[in-house]
């Protein structure tokens, strides 16, 4: 059979890997498989919404409330927005998936840094578009300028804070990428660890008001990372109101389940499981700082939940994920990045003792 001919330059993105595969190939048990893969939440699921997720379990029979009327309440209402600015996708991936397939075709190319989320080129290369890359993994404004100037992308990507790396864009930069632009290219500010770089340090923290002004920027974000939903699937595109509906065009019905709706809903309530969240992270994450300075590796000042270490000629990032994975430790190696690198996501005290216990006898 023949596929449409965009596909043959898709590379499958590359999940992190599940536990069930751990405890499959090298037979470890469930309990001493330590997972810092996929920037979740390690404290897991906030209690309250356990809660409600198992009392919407009775209504499984129902489709959900499609208009997503109180979950959209409730994001406005925690960013001082309103509902018809908000778009709500199954994770911000699909909302990201709305806007590749409302804006690409194979006379369009799209503009990110060196390294950044594998989906936006996914999402770009599934509609025949082309990928354009600034030299830098960091976003740096003049490269990004210059790039736009040469390029005249349909859609600008600014991941910030950035995932693989870690790194964040300022507020300030940001803006001046998007006062740059013209109203003909959209400018995805994608917020996924936001909570985080808010919480570190102001200069970097962004909110959708402060682009709600510009009709061709849209502000993503989740509640997979701080919000400790990744299994529900929730987040959410916020934009001027004439973009966001035109991306409910691109919307199937339905596209979140009655129980994630629940869950959302109930997470986005609680702040102070997602400030409890941030403080373990901002205090387990200096273990890995110290580590790294002791023992001469580099790392990227992290904006997120997760470190990347960079590594120097002595180790190589795929020997080192294989033998952690070995010992049940799941990292992710981001060789195919182009990197000699891997990516941590913090854990609680006692998943890092583990990390730290075997990566030190795997570490040169
Ligand atoms: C995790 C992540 C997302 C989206 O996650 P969803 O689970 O689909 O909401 C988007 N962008 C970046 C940079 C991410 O790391």
């Amino acid at each position: 059979m023949t596929f449409n001919k965009v596909l043959d330059e898709i590379q499958l993105y590359e999940a992190g890997k599940p536990i069930e595969l751990v405890v499959r190939q090298f037979g470890i048990a469930p309990e001493d498989v330590v997972k810092l893969a996929s920037n979740e939440n390690p404290i897991g699921t906030n209690p309250a919404v356990v809660k409600v997720i198992a009392e919407n379990a009775t209504k499984a029979h129902l489709y959900p409330d499609d208009s997503m009327f109180a979950l959209k309440a409730a994001i406005a209402k925690l960013y001082d927005v309103r509902s018809e600015n908000i778009i709500i996708g199954a994770g911000s991936d699909q909302v990201l998936e709305f806007i590749s397939r409302a804006l690409l075709n194979e006379n369009s190319s799209v503009l990110m840094s060196r390294v950044t989320f594998a989906m936006y080129e996914i999402y770009a290369k599934q509609m025949g578009a082309k990928i354009v890359r600034t030299p830098s993994y960091e976003h740096k404004v003049e490269e990004f300028l210059e790039a736009y100037e040469a390029h005249r992308p349909k859609i600008v990507y600014i991941c910030t804070p950035n995932n693989p790396t870690g790194d964040a864009t300022s507020k300030e930069d940001v803006i001046r990428i998007i006062e740059a632009v013209d109203k003909e290219t959209l400018v995805v500010v994608d917020g996924a660890y936001m909570e985080y770089a808010a919480a570190k340090e102001t200069k970097y923290a962004i909110t959708p008001n402060d682009l709600l002004g510009y009709e061709n920027v849209i502000y993503l974000g989740t509640f997979s990372k701080a919000y400790g939903l990744g299994g529900m699937r929730v987040g959410y595109g916020i934009a001027p109101q004439p973009l966001i509906s035109t991306l409910h065009k691109m919307r199937p019905p339905f596209n979140i389940t009655t129980l994630s709706l629940a869950a959302a809903i109930e997470a986005s309530k609680d702040t102070d499981f997602v400030r409890e969240s941030i403080a373990l992270h901002q205090e387990q994450i200096k273990r890995y700082e110290t580590f790294a300075k002791e023992n001469r590796i580099g790392y990227i000042d992290s904006y997120t939940n997760f470190i990347t270490y960079l590594f120097d000629d002595r180790n190589d990032s795929t020997k080192i994920a294989d033998a952690l994975l070995k010992r049940g430790v799941i990292i992710r190696n981001l060789a195919s990045y182009g990197m000699n690198a891997i990516r941590i996501t913090i854990g609680t005290a006692r998943q890092n003792d583990i990390f730290f216990e075997h990566f030190k006898e795997i570490v040169i």
